[in-house]
């Protein structure tokens, strides 16, 4: 082959001419003003609503206001040694968070950064903070049951798995007990658990996660926390962590539950940002979008179709009341986003009904297509026992004597309140529940001492477990409660009291 320098020439010509030095083009702004979390940067007029900003010494921040000279944002993390004149950089992300099995037992930021001192997150796998909830095709309705173990609930307000049921009321009622209870009875399930801590004190939140350890429930869940000494843009953005963490699962297919403890406190520090970013305030001084800051979260809990793995997301928000107003801006839009609430009652807590769950008041709108067969047997005489109750005490404070039917109705009445107390961290499988509930509303309680319920039950449940486990493994095997296990079950406890009454 013969070599033909001219056209080697021309080659060599023509790629000095078109030879062109690569540029980086990166487009940096000023900072205007900054104080407060927030910051004022000018000279980024590309930049996008959600998109990270880095600003000197790695600190980030997320625009929240885009104006027409300026953008307004949030320092996500400590912002003093940020200075008027500062350079800031676009990234062209948004916000994102670790997920993934790395974070199952440790506990991180709403940055998906450890916070207990174990070594860092070990995750290749990142997601958005903020995510388009799934649409009506790619779900379908609530069928399985996600088991509390609390018998008041399980029984009367039956959460299924895809459900957002808000736990709602005063302060100091037990809202968090009914969250973490719920949490240690997935032990043995194959549901994941995030808790999502915003706002409150770091002790409260290190007592969360050491009630968790201690009762081996870490080993399936992540504690999202964000305490009321974080900046608050942390507590903003930390449900939506929690949600992302949540997402990755749902979409592998598996089952989660989310608890956000709480969402008032999430409310009260948007409005703080949303204030210092001078936006209208509203109601109670709320921003003008709060309905959607919560409405975006809470739609991103589902149960996904058969297609997409069946996997769900359970949320589990919480709102605390301020003397029991269910009526102010937060609480009633919370509960017209969610499938229903457990309402939580001061006056009841006080008079030593625990959980203080008011059966009036509580409603769960999905759950009863998830309820096993067997609860859902006992569960409507339980509901109709305990009105008649609430209706009659009022009014039997003032009669003098009452008719015989009056005062067996009363003496039901106060049992099936006793029996559907429970102690803190001590949930209850649904066979056992059973139990306790179809000795109630079939009177095998009625001439047992009020006082003498909680040891009749315990008592029964040992003597079950001794001498009949082939009813309890039926039970928890079938979920049916068949008038021939029914016979059996009402043999045994028969039994089981004329040895108790002596
Ligand atoms: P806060 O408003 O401070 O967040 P809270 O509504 O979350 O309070 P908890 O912290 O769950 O309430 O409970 C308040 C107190 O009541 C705790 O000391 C807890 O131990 C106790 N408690 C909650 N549930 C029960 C129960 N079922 N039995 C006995 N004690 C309970
Ligand atoms: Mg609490």
């Amino acid at each position: 082959m013969a070599i033909r320098p001219d056209e080697i020439t021309e080659i060599l010509r023509r790629q000095i001419e078109e030879f062109e030095s690569e540029l980086d083009v990166e487009s940096i702004g000023s900072v205007l003003m900054v104080g407060d979390g927030i910051a004022r940067v000018h000279g980024l007029p590309d930049a996008m609503a959600g998109e990270l900003l880095e600003f000197p010494k790695e600190t980030y921040g997320m625009v929240l206001n885009l104006e027409q000279d300026n953008i307004g944002c949030v320092i996500l993390g400590p912002y003093t040694h940020i200075k008027e004149g500062d350079a800031v950089k676009r990234t062209g992300r948004i916000v994102q968070v670790p997920v993934g099995k790395a974070l199952i037992g440790r506990v991180v930021n709403p940055l998906g950064q450890p916070l207990d001192g174990k070594g860092p997150i070990q995750s290749e796998t990142f997601r958005p903070t903020e995510n388009v909830a799934s649409g009506v095709i790619d779900r379908q309705p609530v069928h399985e049951p996600l088991q509390t173990g609390l018998k008041a609930i399980d029984s009367m307000v039956p959460i299924g798995r895809g459900q957002r049921e808000l736990i709602i009321g005063d302060r100091q009622t037990g809202k968090t007990a009914i969250a973490v209870d719920t949490i240690l009875n997935q032990k043995d399930s194959d549901v994941i658990c995030i808790y999502v801590a915003v706002g409150q004190k770091a002790s409260t939140v290190a007592g969360v996660v050491e009630t968790l350890r201690e009762r081996d429930a870490l080993d399936y869940t992540i504690v999202v926390a964000a305490t009321a000494s974080d900046p608050a843009p942390l507590l903003f953005i930390a449900p939506y962590a929690g949600a992302a963490m949540g997402e990755e699962f749902m979409f592998n297919g598996r089952h989660v539950l989310i608890v956000y403890d709480d969402l008032s406190k999430h409310a009260a520090a948007y409005r703080e940002l949303s204030l210092l970013l001078r936006r209208p305030p509203g109601r109670e001084a709320f921003p003008g979008d709060v309905f959607y800051l919560h409405s975006r979260l809470l739609e991103r809990a589902g149960k996904l179709n058969d297609k997409l793995g069946a996997g769900s997301m359970t949320a589990l928000p919480i709102i605390e009341t301020q003397a029991g107003d269910i009526s102010a801006y937060i609480p009633t839009n919370v509960i017209s986003i969610t499938d229903g609430q457990i309402f939580l009652e001061t006056d009841l807590f006080y008079s030593g009904v625990r959980p203080a769950i008011s059966v009036g008041r509580s409603v769960s709108r999905v759950g009863g297509a998830a309820q096993v067969s067997a609860m859902k047997k006992v569960a409507g005489r339980l509901r109709l026992d305990l009105s008649q109750y609430r209706e009659l005490e009022a009014f039997a404070q003032f009669a003098s004597d009452l008719d015989k039917s009056t005062q067996a109705q009363l003496a039901r009445g106060e049992r099936t309140v006793e029996i559907l107390k429970q102690n803190q961290f001590a949930p209850m499988p649904v066979a056992r529940q059973v139990v306790s509930l179809y000795a109630a509303i079939h009177g095998h309680l009625d001439d047992v001492d009020v006082d003498s319920v909680e040891k009749f039950e315990a008592e029964l449940h040992e003597t079950l477990r001794q001498e009949h486990q082939d009813i309890l493994d039926e039970l928890t095997e079938t979920k049916a409660l068949t008038d021939e296990l029914a016979e059996r079950l009402s043999t045994a406890i028969k039994a089981f009291k004329e040895s108790f009454l002596d």
